[in-house]
């Protein structure tokens, strides 16, 4: 077994690895798998990546030891801005399933299979869904999903069609989440909420080491990150961390020459947080100094992956930014969609709209100062606007209706 043991993010708690966890039964913390890496520094060198799969799975040390349920996920484009020097899109909306979610899925049901787990269970705003339907039916397992009614078509599609039983819910994620929780027990599912088992951060995780070697393994200045659950964010930190036991990032600065912890996090890029504004419960807990958000009450917006009112690894999530020297922002609906048009019409990137928020949030924090010309800063496009087709449209005739020369305004969007 390469995973050490589990352990709890709130108090520390150690658990064994051999069988299915949920998170820690003392205090709901989020359970994280820890590897013993500081025994491969220096044995297990960056060159040794050179050759292997070209997806998620070539970081094998830093995940599970068992034959992995893929789909070729992971180890997608970083693209240079056609605008912007200096500034980098890691385009995720090549994933199978189209969406960031492909590879914490490919890790959860991995890991679900070697346990020998029959029944998954997930809420969904819409692509942790579809990608939890997907590699369950590459497993032969079963999937039940509960998602808004009011999704984009392929989620509702794709799910069928890869054979998952779907439940349509008149309401929001947060809603779907509590009947997976009501009916668990008795239907005996195995609970792959986000963060409510370990291993979507161990998928979500080599987004992170994906950041580093696709960039010379040398870290940006910044990263720009849609966060509904923020997973992702959670999973890139981890990944840091662990690159920085392996030896593979900081080593520019090895004039300290013991492994120190206050060496490493000035290193690390400023995480940053983009929010849609009917929706932005970390933004309005970081603006207010606080470790934890509160549910965000009538959450709307086209963007439907961040239409999460309250995410449950949100104190993780701002301890982040924190220590990051990151911050939080929000876009508008409006500003999205424009920025949809911009991105596809400019980079040819046809991005989900929470990718096109990455957009907003760096003109924004460059208006601001808040980042410069020269800082290196990675945006996400968590996923294809080829899965929002009716989302974008929607918000195309609704914005048209309100601002009849919207069209305008992507030529010029920012800076602000
Ligand atoms: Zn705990």
């Amino acid at each position: 077994m390469r995973i050490s043991y589990l352990e709890c993010t709130r108090c520390g708690e150690h658990l064994p690895a051999d069988r299915p966890e949920n998170v820690c039964s003392k205090d709901g913390g989020v359970l994280f798998a820890r590897y013993d890496l500081a025994r491969l520094k220096g044995k297990l060198r960056t060159d040794d990546l050179r050759g292997r799969v070209a997806s998620m799975w070539r970081y094998a040390e830093a995940l599970p030891d068992a034959t992995p349920v893929t789909l070729g996920e992971g180890f997608t484009p970083m693209l240079p801005s056609r605008e912007f020097a200096n500034v980098y899109i890691k385009d995720e909306g090549l994933n199978p399933t189209g969406s960031f979610k492909a590879r914490g899925m490919s890790a959860a049901v991995t890991m679900a299979r070697h346990y020998g787990v029959k029944k998954l269970a997930a809420p969904s705003a819409g692509n942790a869904g579809g990608a939890l339907a997907a590699y369950a039916a590459a497993a032969g397992i079963e999937a039940y999903i509960f998602m808004p009614k009011d999704v984009p078509i392929a989620n509702r599609m794709e799910c069928d069609y890869y054979g998952a039983h779907v439940t349509l819910v008149d309401g929001l994620i947060s809603d779907c989440g509590r009947m997976v929780a009501e009916r668990k027990e008795k239907e005996a599912w195995f609970d792959v909420s986000t963060l409510k088992e370990p291993f979507r951060v161990e998928g979500k995780k080599t987004m992170g080491y994906e950041v580093a070697e696709q960039l010379g393994w040398k870290l940006p200045d910044a990263i720009i990150y849609p966060t509904g659950g923020g997973v992702g964010m959670i999973g890139m930190w981890k990944a840091f961390e662990e690159m920085e036991q392996l030896g593979w990032i900081g080593e520019e600065r090895a004039g300290s020459a013991s492994y120190s912890s206050k060496r490493s996090d000035s290193k690390r890029p400023k995480m940053i947080t983009v929010q849609a504004a009917g929706c932005s419960p970390i933004v309005k807990a970081w603006e207010a100094g606080k470790s934890t958000s509160e549910m965000w009450a009538d959450a709307s917006t086209f963007a439907a992956g961040l239409r999460v009112p309250k995410a449950y690894g949100d104190y993780l999530i701002l301890d982040i930014l924190k220590k990051s020297g990151g911050t939080a922002v929000s876009a508008t609906d409006e500003e999205i969609l424009s920025a949809t048009r911009h991105w596809a019409s400019v980079e040819g990137i046809f991005a989900a709209p929470e990718g096109a928020a990455s957009l907003v949030a760096y003109q924004k924090l460059r208006g601001s100062g808040f980042l410069r010309a020269e800082d290196t800063v990675v945006l996400f496009n968590t996923g294809s606007a080829y899965k929002y087709l009716d989302m974008v449209e929607a918000q195309e005739k609704k914005t048209r209706a309100v601002v009849p020369a919207v069209r305008n305004i992507g030529g010029i969007i920012g800076p602000y």
